[in-house]
């Protein structure tokens, strides 16, 4: 399962390390092989450009951990980036509360249809769920007759109708109905498939979407096809909306195109995945195992992650000993809005540390990123001292920093002011107990 896509990658990454140092030469030829192993995987060129700008900025921007080598840093980078890439995985379906949940597969024919309702179907009793699967497949022969031998394999009940002059969307509608009568409180339906995306299909399956009324539709995405399986996923997506894709033959020699682009060029997550034909073989969409499988260097990127944590870790305690102390200065103040940064959104990070929720709700209804941006631009154009001291900006120093900023003067007076009153509170924490203090941060 994608040897050719982690035999390319690993050649990739293997040339960061030349003579065991990382230039900008080796950097640029390692960037450009990672470049062509995901072009020849079959990922959408749009894709690929996007990735690699955010893995070439991350790579140069990247903080220097000493007790991991660059290179093996890269490699923590491509894989949470391919990780990004398909975002996250979701197997949860939601289930009405009223009525039977109606569940819609579609997709182009051969890609795995009325295998994944079977599959889904089983799942479906997995969780207690009373399933019924529809026939409404009418375009391929043998569609019916396959449906029919998974329900009985499965032991659930099949609404099927003699295809000669019959409607899809009543077959669907009827199928709905039995259910009801039945008291099976969920029904997929097997819809027709074309070998290329076609109007009639799409007026069909759009009927049966607004007359049936799905509560999810998914589309089934045949691996194996690469980018026409994207653009047909676009396709389907454009007239149908979708709410989730489920990826067949992810078993076989896919080249990983379709698996890495499908949720970026769509935007709809991929819920399960196909893992043979056997009904047994749907598992829950995850991110983390795909990309271990494409990259196969979980020991370095478990190697990064630790000694990230612990950089992370030992920074943290240095500033909390600092704080418990009551030192608090501008710097200290810049290394907690730069670390926020690096992890991620701002707003749900307010919360996580020490004298942060007070900056949280400064930010109230601002833009947070780009505030943090000028907090950090005000206090870069700060002397060394300007920061350990803030008190000794004067009316000349505070223009020259506005300068700098591109900010206003009294921007800068602004900034000094919420570090007043966060130093305070940081001193006044650091004479409360322990338990004052963890109630004050959690209020
Ligand atoms: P439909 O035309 O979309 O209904 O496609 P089918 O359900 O008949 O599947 C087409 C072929 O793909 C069959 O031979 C299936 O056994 C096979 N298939 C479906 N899902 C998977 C999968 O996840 N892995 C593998 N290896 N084969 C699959």
């Amino acid at each position: 399962m994608f040897d050719d896509i982690q035999h390319r990658l690993s050649d990739a990454l293997g040339r960061f390390k030349v003579r065991g140092k990382l230039t900008e030469a080796n950097m640029q030829e390692g960037l450009r092989a990672v470049r062509t192993a995901l072009l020849e995987a079959d990922v959408n060129y749009e894709v690929v450009q996007r990735f690699m700008k955010r893995v070439t900025e991350k790579a140069a921007g990247q903080a220097l951990i000493k007790s991991v080598r660059p290179d093996q840093q890269i490699v923590k980078i491509v894989h949470d980036e391919l990780i990004e890439l398909m975002g996250e995985g979701d197997p949860h379906i939601r289930f009405e509360k009223a009525g039977p949940t109606v569940i819609m597969l579609c997709g182009l024919q051969g890609s795995g249809k009325t295998t994944t309702c079977g599959k889904l179907a089983r799942r479906m009793l997995g969780l207690g769920r009373k399933p019924l699967m529809v026939a409404a497949d009418l375009q391929r022969p043998a569609a019916i007759e396959q449906l029919k031998v998974l329900g009985q394999q499965l032991d659930i009940p099949v609404h099927a109708e003699d295809p000669e002059g019959t409607d899809p969307v009543e077959v669907c509608r009827r199928g709905v109905s039995q259910a009801e009568k039945l008291g099976r409180d969920t029904v997929i339906l097997d819809t027709a498939g074309r070998l290329h995306v076609d109007d009639e299909l799409m007026d069909q399956l759009k009927k049966i979407e607004k007359k049936v009324r799905p509560h999810q539709v998914y589309f089934v995405c045949d691996a194996l096809t690469g980018q026409d399986a994207v653009a047909s996923a676009g396709a389907f997506n454009a007239a149908l909306e979708l709410d989730g894709v489920i990826m067949t033959k992810l078993d076989g020699d896919a080249r990983g195109g379709a698996a890495l682009s499908v949720r970026q060029v769509t935007g709809v997550p991929i819920k399960f995945v196909g893992m043979g034909e056997k009904l047994e073989r749907l598992d829950p969409f995850d991110p983390q195992r795909i990309v271990g499988q494409m990259l196969g260097m979980g020991d370095i990127v478990g190697l990064v992650e630790a000694a990230k944590d612990a950089v992370d870790e030992e920074e943290a305690r240095r500033q909390q000993e600092r704080m418990a102390k009551g030192k608090f200065d501008l710097d200290d103040f810049r290394k907690q809005i730069v670390t926020m940064k690096k992890m991620g959104s701002v707003k749900d990070l307010m919360g996580k540390i020490p004298g942060m929720n007070q900056m949280g709700s400064m930010l109230e209804g601002v833009d947070a990123d780009a505030e943090v941006k000028r907090i950090q631009g005000i206090i870069d154009s700060m002397t060394p001292e300007e920061r350990r001291d803030p008190h000794k900006i004067d009316i000349s120093r505070r223009r020259r920093i506005a300068a700098g900023a591109g900010v206003e003067p009294q921007d800068v007076s602004g900034l000094v002011k919420q570090f007043d009153a966060m130093a305070a509170m940081v001193k006044s924490m650091s004479q409360m107990s322990m338990m004052d203090r963890v109630r004050m941060l959690s209020g």
